[in-house]
């Protein structure tokens, strides 16, 4: 399965620099992150329940 990130849709399968964490807010979907997205605190949405977090 690959592994997106969230905010941008890269795909990360080929990086390691990168941040996985439960949605803060339904704690039901996992938030994968790039280290680019971090850096540019990019938005993410929960694809669950539409949460959106910086
Ligand atoms: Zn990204
Ligand atoms: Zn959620």
């Amino acid at each position: 399965m690959p592994i997106r990130c969230t905010s941008c849709k890269e795909n990360l399968l080929s990086e390691d620099n990168f941040t996985k964490f439960p949605c803060p807010d339904c704690l039901k979907s996992e938030i994968t992150r790039c280290m680019k997205c971090r850096r540019k605190n990019n938005i993410y949405t929960c694809p669950s329940c539409g949460f959106e977090g910086p």
